[in-house]
C-alpha cells in the first residue's frame, strides 16, 4: 500500500476536511458537482431530471459484506432498490476487537444474543502499570458491546436478505465503466456455489446502475475508481482461550495498555469475548515490530491470561484517514474502503455501518425509492452528511493521539487524567453516543488546568529521564 500522504496528524486532518475539495479537484470525471454547500439544491434538480429506470427498480451492487456492506444492503432493500451484495467469504471472521458503542445497538437494532459481553469496567493501564478504572460514570443501562465479527456480520447480511437483498457468495474482480451516464456498470466476479470442485469459482458478470464499495481496507472497488491510497496501521490480534476461573475477571471488564513497549503510537488491548479474550495491538510507525509489541502486550497481561491457549492469530490493516477520493460518478466508497477509522481509539465498526447506511439513504432518496437513476450529486449528499456529523469526533481523537501517545511520560499523564470523573463522563458519552459532547464550562476550565498540570509533570519527568540517560 503506498503511503503518499504524510503521517502527521495535522496533515491528515486537513486532508479529511479538504477531501471534499480535493476529490473534486483531482477527479477526472466530467460529471463533477460543486461543493457540499450547494449540493442540496443540486440533488433535488438532479433527481427530478435524471431519467426513470425503465421497467424495473434501480439496481445497486454492494461489494463486501462487513458492517458497511450489510448496513447499506439493508437500507437499499428497505428503500425499494434492487440490491445485490457480493461477499467473498460468508463465514469471514474479520480480525477485529469487536467493541461497539451503545448507540450502534440501538440504531442498528442489534439483538442481545449476539453481544458476547457487556463491558462496564474499562481499565486504562499506564506504562508503569498504574491502572485507572474508567467506567465509574456509566449509568446502569450503559455498556460497551463486545461482539465476534463473524456473528455480527452474518446477522447484518441476513437482515438485508430477509428484506429482499440478493446475497452472492463471490469474489469481486473488476468492473467495466459505463460508456455514458445511463449505461450499466458491469461487475466481474468469481461465483462460489458451494458445490464440490467449484475451486476458484465460476466467472460471472452482473450489470448494475450504481456500486457501493464496502470491501474493506484493501478495496478493489477503490482501485477501480483510482481513489488513491491512505496511510495505514497494522493491527495484530490473538484470541486466547483462558481458564474459566480467569475468565471471571474479564466478565464485564476490558483493558487498554499504553506504553512504548506495547505500541509507539497506539494501544494494546484485552477485550473479553464469549469464552476467550482478544489480545492485540497496532502501529503505523513501526509495522515490522508488530510481533514484538504483541509479545509485550501479552507480557503486561500475563498474570491474568496465564495458562491460556492461543486459538486464533489474525492481523489486518487499519486505515488512518479517508482516501483522497470517496465518490466518482455512480460509485461510492464506505467504511474501511473509504478510510473511516478514528485515530487514538482505532474504532471503525460503527462508522462503517453508519456510512453504509448514509450512502444507501442518499441513493434511496436520490432515486425516489428506486424509480430513477442516480448520479454523482446524489452520492455526494452522503459525503456531506457523514463529514458534517463525524468530523469533530475524528478531529478530537486525532488531537488526543498527537498529544498523549508521543512518549511514556505523556502516556502516564493521559492515564492520570483518565482518573478524573469529568474526563470519564465526557469520554464515555462521546464514545457511547458518537457525539462530541459539549462540556460544562467550569469543569472544562478545571480539566484544562489539570491537563496542563499533568503535561507539565510529564515533560519534567521526560527531561529528568533524558538527563539520566546522558
Ligand atoms: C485487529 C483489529 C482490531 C479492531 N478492533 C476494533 C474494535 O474493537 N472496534 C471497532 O469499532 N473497530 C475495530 N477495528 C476496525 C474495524 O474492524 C473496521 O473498521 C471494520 O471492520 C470496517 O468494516 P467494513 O465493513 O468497512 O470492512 P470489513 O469489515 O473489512 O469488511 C469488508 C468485507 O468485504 C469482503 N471483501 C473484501 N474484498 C472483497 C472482494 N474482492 N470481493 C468480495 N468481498 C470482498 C471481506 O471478506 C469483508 O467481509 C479493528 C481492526 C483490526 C484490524
Amino acid at each position: 500500500m503506498a503511503t503518499q500522504f504524510t503521517s502527521t496528524a495535522g496533515t491528515q486532518l486537513k486532508s479529511f476536511v479538504g477531501l471534499r475539495q480535493s476529490s473534486l479537484q483531482t477527479t477526472s470525471s466530467t460529471s463533477l458537482r460543486p461543493r457540499s454547500r450547494r449540493i442540496t439544491s443540486f440533488q433535488i434538480r438532479a433527481s427530478r431530471s435524471s431519467p426513470k429506470v425503465p421497467g424495473r427498480p434501480l439496481r445497486v451492487a454492494i461489494v463486501g459484506g462487513g458492517p458497511a456492506g450489510g448496513a447499506a444492503a439493508e437500507t437499499l432493500a428497505r428503500g425499494g432498490v434492487e440490491t445485490f451484495l457480493i461477499e467473498r467469504k460468508l463465514d469471514n471472521a474479520k480480525p477485529c476487537g469487536g467493541a461497539i458503542p451503545l448507540c450502534m445497538v440501538d440504531e442498528f437494532d442489534i439483538p442481545m444474543d449476539i453481544i458476547d459481553r457487556k463491558v462496564t469496567k474499562m481499565k486504562m493501564i499506564s506504562p508503569s502499570n498504574v491502572a485507572v478504572d474508567i467506567g465509574r460514570t456509566l449509568k446502569p443501562h450503559e455498556y460497551i458491546g463486545m461482539v465476534r465479527r463473524e456473528v455480527l456480520d452474518e446477522h447484518l447480511r441476513e437482515k438485508a436478505k430477509s428484506l429482499g437483498a440478493t446475497v452472492i457468495n463471490g469474489l469481486f474482480l473488476k468492473m467495466d465503466k459505463p460508456k455514458d451516464n445511463v449505461s450499466p456498470y458491469v461487475l466481474h466476479y468469481n461465483h462460489y456455489d458451494g458445490s464440490k470442485g467449484a475451486g476458484m469459482g465460476v466467472p460471472r458478470t452482473l450489470q448494475v446502475d450504481a456500486v457501493i464499495g464496502a470491501d474493506g481496507a484493501n478495496s478493489r472497488v477503490a482501485k477501480s475508481i483510482d481513489a488513491g491510497d491512505y496511510e495505514y496501521a497494522i493491527a495484530f490480534q490473538e484470541r486466547v482461550k483462558i481458564p474459566s476461573n480467569k475468565m471471571v475477571y474479564y466478565e464485564d471488564l476490558a483493558e487498554m495498555y499504553v506504553g512504548q513497549d506495547v505500541s509507539p503510537d497506539f494501544y494494546g488491548w484485552v477485550f473479553p469475548k464469549c469464552d476467550h479474550v482478544a489480545v492485540g495491538t497496532g502501529t503505523v510507525t513501526h509495522k515490522k515490530d508488530i510481533k514484538k509489541f504483541q509479545n509485550a502486550t501479552r507480557l503486561r497481561a500475563k498474570d491474568k491470561i496465564e495458562g491460556g491457549k492461543i486459538i486464533r492469530v489474525e492481523a489486518h490493516p487499519i486505515p488512518e484517514h479517508p482516501r483522497p477520493r470517496r465518490v466518482l460518478d455512480r460509485v461510492a466508497l464506505v467504511g474501511d474502503a473509504a478510510g473511516y477509522v478514528t485515530k487514538c481509539s482505532g474504532e471503525g465498526i460503527y462508522f462503517a455501518a453508519k456510512s453504509g447506511r448514509m450512502c444507501a439513504e442518499a441513493i434511496v432518496q436520490g432515486s425516489e425509492n428506486g424509480k430513477r437513476l442516480v448520479d454523482e450529486s446524489d452520492l455526494r449528499v452522503y459525503l456531506a452528511k457523514f463529514d458534517k456529523a463525524y468530523w469533530p469526533t475524528y478531529k478530537v481523537l486525532d488531537v488526543l493521539q498527537k498529544v498523549f501517545y508521543r512518549s511514556d511520560p505523556a502516556r502516564e499523564a493521559f492515564v492520570e487524567m483518565c482518573a478524573d470523573e469529568y474526563v470519564q463522563k465526557m469520554t464515555f458519552d462521546s464514545y457511547l453516543y458518537k457525539k462530541v459532547v459539549p462540556g460544562n464550562p467550569l469543569d472544562d476550565i478545571k480539566l484544562a488546568f489539570n491537563t496542563i498540570g499533568s503535561l507539565v509533570r510529564a515533560n519534567a519527568m521526560r527531561r529528568e529521564m533524558a538527563k539520566l540517560a546522558d
